[in-house]
């Protein structure tokens, strides 16, 4: 094992063996940690949250549908048996790389091979005030609180008596028709109309009015077009008000602005950029408009050869030149090449070959009941393509207590439509009950009589 760690020092005592440090245990960074499970190097996994997540089901605990313990694990139970890795909680600030130490929380830890494995996260196209009215999806602590936003605003229009407010507390607007869009707006129509339906007294939450937006011409942009319209439609039959070629102009804390058009919305939700976490500026190298660092083949950026970008912060292209889609096989497949060039490098072996993507498919969901998959040549969608998303969900997770539970809850709703996550946390910082500001300044109780 490594040297232990000082506290508020550095840690860089230099062993017999190689130090390998891998900062993010998502897709990417954990797969490489696995993979080296084995080698006679001290390998050091840093991540600033104590959980390995699997974000492809963080919209169901956004929409009460699973909790998050169902589709998180701890890091540190996750490489137990590995003898020479150790896990550290940390948030990584910087790279020195002349004296090849990671900045982690005013600490150094020394490193000979550096992978960077740090994600993105959502971008709001440089408005990012925008960011407290229009909470993104992908942390557990953001699904907690948009489940918390969505719920809260049922409760408090069962209490409202001003009818234009109580539409406005029934109005949801999704931003961006992506996959995570798309898979929110199903699910939430469906905890509106499906389990909620029968719980309120004053209000009937079937009259929630769910808007979907998209600025581009079509829904599932990287998807084959005959799957887009088919989610489209899929959408629409559920009730959802789909919003092509509308961008979003504005958002504030009663609703948003779509070009001439104000909606008034109680509850916002951020489904529409993507922002690199900041390793282009910890190596000074290139990044594109996103952030994402510029990396070759062998996934090292130009004129580095002891560290590796990969995952959502690195932008790799495939032998044609496209540039890899920030998803979760990519991020795995990229993982698995960096150990085995570690490896290699450790063994004295030869680099391997270029990385090639290996094409796992796109999948969305759409409600309860249908989903779109394009595999190669090969396009699924219905109610057979809704069950083998289920059971490819089921397998990706990390661990075999996370796939029964899944199973057990998602049989449960399926058969009684009910969510049972419907927890509202953090009160205190979720909406304000009390009075909210309108876009002309003014500020109104919820019965509608303006407050001093
Ligand atoms: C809501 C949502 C739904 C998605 N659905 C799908 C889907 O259906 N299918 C699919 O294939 N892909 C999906 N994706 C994309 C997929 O989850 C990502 O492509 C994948 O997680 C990328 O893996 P990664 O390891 O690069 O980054 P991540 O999995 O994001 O992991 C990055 C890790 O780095 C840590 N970290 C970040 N910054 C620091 C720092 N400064 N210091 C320390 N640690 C740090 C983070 O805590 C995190 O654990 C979805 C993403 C989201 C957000």
């Amino acid at each position: 094992m490594g040297a232990s760690l000082p506290d508020g020092g550095d840690d860089d005592v230099k062993g017999q063996r190689p130090r390998v440090v891998i900062v993010g245990a998502g897709f990417a960074g954990l797969t490489v940690a696995k993979r080296l499970a084995k080698v006679p190097a001290d390998i050091t996994l840093i991540d600033r949250q104590n959980h390995h997540l699997f974000q492809p089901l963080l919209y169901q605990v956004a929409t009460a549908g699973l909790s998050p313990a169902d589709i998180a694990w701890p890091i540190r139970s996750l490489v137990r048996r590995q003898r020479n890795t150790r896990v550290l909680l940390g948030t990584v600030t910087g790279v020195d790389r002349e004296r090849k130490h990671v900045i982690m929380d005013g600490r150094n830890i020394a490193y000979d091979v550096l992978v960077l494995a740090t994600g993105a996260t959502h971008g709001y196209f440089g408005h990012d005030s925008w960011a407290t009215h229009a909470p993104g999806l992908k942390t557990v602590d953001d699904a907690t609180e948009i489940r918390s936003r969505l719920l809260l605003a049922f409760e408090r229009a069962e209490m409202e008596s001003d009818a234009r407010e109580r539409e406005r507390l029934l109005t949801i607007v999704i931003v961006g028709g992506g996959p995570t869009g798309v898979e929110m707006a199903g699910s939430i129509v469906e905890l509106a109309r499906k389990a909620l339906a029968a719980d309120f007294r004053t209000i009937d939450p079937q009259q929630t009015h769910v808007l979907l937006v998209e600025a581009g011409p079509r829904l599932l942009p990287s998807f084959p077009e005959p799957l887009s319209r088919h989610a489209e439609q899929a959408l629409r039959r559920l009730g959802v008000d789909v919003r092509l070629k509308q961008a979003v102009t504005h958002c504030a804390a009663i609703g948003v602005t779509l070009g001439d058009e104000s909606v008034d919305a109680a509850t916002v939700i951020w489904a529409a950029g993507v922002t690199a976490s900041p390793a282009a500026a910890w190596l000074a190298v290139a990044g594109d408009r996103v952030g994402r660092v510029l990396v070759g083949p062998d996934l090292q950026p130009p004129g580095t050869d002891d560290v590796f970008v990969i995952g959502d912060t690195a932008l790799a292209h495939d032998a044609a030149g496209a540039s890899l889609p920030g998803i979760a096989p990519v991020a795995k497949q990229q993982g698995a090449y960096v150990a085995a060039a570690i490896q290699a490098r450790l063994s004295g072996k030869g680099a391997p070959p270029p990385f090639h993507y290996r094409d796992q498919g796109l999948l969305a969901t759409v409600g309860r009941k249908t989903a779109v998959i394009a595999f190669g040549r090969l396009r699924l969608k219905g109610w057979f393509a809704w069950w083998l998303w289920g059971i490819a969900h089921i397998y990706f997770l990390v661990s075999l207590r996370n796939r029964l539970i899944v199973m057990m809850q998602w049989l449960w709703s399926y058969v009684s439509s009910e969510r049972g996550a419907r927890l509202i946390t953090g009160l205190h910082t979720a909406l304000d009950p009390g009075r909210m500001r309108r876009r002309d300044g003014d500020t109104r109780l919820p019965d509608g009589r303006k407050s001093a």
